[in-house]
């Protein structure tokens, strides 16, 4: 099956005129009509779609770095002339008039957008079941999630109905997914990758990653997309190094620290064994393991969704019904259009935080909450400061147990929210973070997560790549 070729094997494929890409195209589009049908990844693919990546099929340059490579787009990035729904009601038939930084930069490199992929609304979500359409689907076990909120995206990875795929990571998006899914998923450093046409949930938070089946591929789509961009005035302006040059490096020599408040009662002993074992090769390899803590990740819960709440109340009032998507039918008036296109267009989880997000921000508890969030904010963000002064790397399980079945929490979203424990630290701290697949437990995939200072992709990328071989 084309379609279950890596970015690096198409690539080579493409260049020595085995295939061309229009076949790369065809298959995508094959694959989104049949086998994608009951797994939810895609939002559905229609005819001009898959035409327009025809048409930049018919003209790409294979020669260029991912030259006529086909990659599925989370339906929160906007790509020019493309729907953009962030699966809600209150987008419904949006469409960008732009491109994200991220794909201009992509389609810069030869690659063609193609394929919206399903998410949790507007990114909140842990399962892929706040999708105003449809649940996306795990391909190991279709009765369970394939995480969230890139869930759509991890989809069509992991059922190979992609080459690879964009997510978005704000508390753990890209990674989740990734791990419940058995593929692997790049969160960059903060900044790193432009936020320009990443639709806003919470902005000091999230980034756009690629989510891939190797880690060569990670690197590849993060080598295209990195660097600073004018239209996002938090992206970094730091040169962008090679990160394929090192890949092959190994972690002999590097230093690797287990966070003790990461390996606590609760986590699944299946999920434990792996992680064990995982870190375990890792030192054969030639890692020095040494423990470590992080003495304020008990409070990052608590912090991320009082933060993210209210950056999302915020950056979610622009859904007015006047200037994008769904608008309610004969308003009385204007304040009446206002709150009923809302009331309309958002579901449940969205109303949840932004009311959450509007509490935390009111006069009386800002101080309360949001201030006191942010100071929590800053101790994480040392912890990890002062942790990477002695390890060049942080390893963890990326969550507590493996992909749970559809349904286990939807009238328990506080559940779901602590099951971000592993992740959102790293969206606090603003440095990057990247899952593995690291074995099985019953069955369904676990990952290991490996964390790195801001910037430090190169020495992320090279350890990841080392735990990659040692987990075949
Ligand atoms: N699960 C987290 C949330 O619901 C993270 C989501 C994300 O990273 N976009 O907010």
């Amino acid at each position: 099956m084309l379609t279950s070729l890596t970015v690096h094997a198409l690539r080579q494929q493409l260049r020595a005129g085995d295939i061309t890409p229009r076949d790369a195209v065809l298959a995508v589009a094959e694959a989104a009509r049949t086998r994608d049908r009951t797994l939810g990844g895609y939002l559905p693919l229609t005819d001009s779609q898959i035409e327009e990546a025809l048409r930049l099929a018919d003209q790409a340059d294979v020669s260029r770095p991912l030259g006529g490579v086909p990659i599925a787009i989370k339906d929160a990035i906007a790509v020019a002339g493309d729907r953009c729904t962030c699966a809600s009601r209150i987008l419904e038939g949006y469409v960008s008039p732009y491109d994200a930084t991220a794909i201009a930069r992509l389609r810069a490199a030869g690659a063609i957008p193609l394929g919206r992929t399903n998410m949790d609304e507007f990114a909140m979500g842990s399962s892929n079941e706040n999708s105003a359409f449809f649940p996306a689907r795990n391909p190991h076990d279709p009765d369970r999630t394939p995480g969230g909120s890139s869930g759509g995206s991890a989809t069509v990875v992991a059922a190979h109905s992609a080459f690879a795929a964009l997510g978005s990571d704000t508390g753990g998006s890209i990674r989740q997914p990734a791990s419940f899914t058995g593929i692997v998923g790049l969160k960059p450093s903060y900044g790193r990758i432009s936020r320009h046409g990443l639709v806003a949930f919470a902005s000091s938070l999230e980034g756009i990653g690629p989510m891939t089946k190797s880690v060569a591929d990670a690197a590849l789509l993060l080598q295209a997309m990195a660097g600073h961009d004018p239209l996002d005035s938090t992206s970094l302006n730091a040169p962008v190094p090679d990160y394929l040059a090192g890949l092959e490096d190994g972690v002999r020599g590097l230093k690797i620290g287990l966070p003790r408040e990461y390996f606590i009662d609760g986590i699944d002993p299946g999920v434990r064994a792996a992680i064990d074992t995982a870190v375990t090769r890792l030192a054969d390899a030639g890692a020095e393991i040494v423990d470590i803590s992080l003495p304020h990740t008990e409070f990052a819960v608590a912090v991320y969704y009082i933060v993210a709440t209210a950056e999302a109340s915020s950056n979610l009032a622009r859904f007015d019904g006047i200037r994008y998507g769904h608008r309610a039918e004969r308003p009385s008036d204007l304040n009446d259009l206002y709150s009923r296109s809302r009331a309309e267009g958002f579901g449940a989880e969205v109303k949840r935080r932004i009311i959450l997000g509007t509490y935390v921000l009111s006069s009386g508890y800002y101080d309360a909450y949001y201030v006191k969030a942010q100071k929590v904010r800053t101790l994480i963000r040392r912890d990890f400061t002062n942790a990477f002064a002695s390890v060049d790397l942080i390893a963890s399980p990326v969550t507590p147990t493996t992909a749970w079945k559809l349904g286990s929490f939807s009238d328990n979203p506080l559940q779901t929210y602590l099951a971000d424990i592993f992740t959102i630290a790293a969206n606090l701290a603003g440095i990057c973070g990247i899952s593995i697949p690291c074995g099985q437990s019953n069955g369904l995939p676990v990952g290991l997560q490996l964390m790195a200072p801001p910037l430090a992709e190169p020495t992320l990328l090279r350890a990841a790549r080392a735990a990659e071989i040692a987990c075949p």
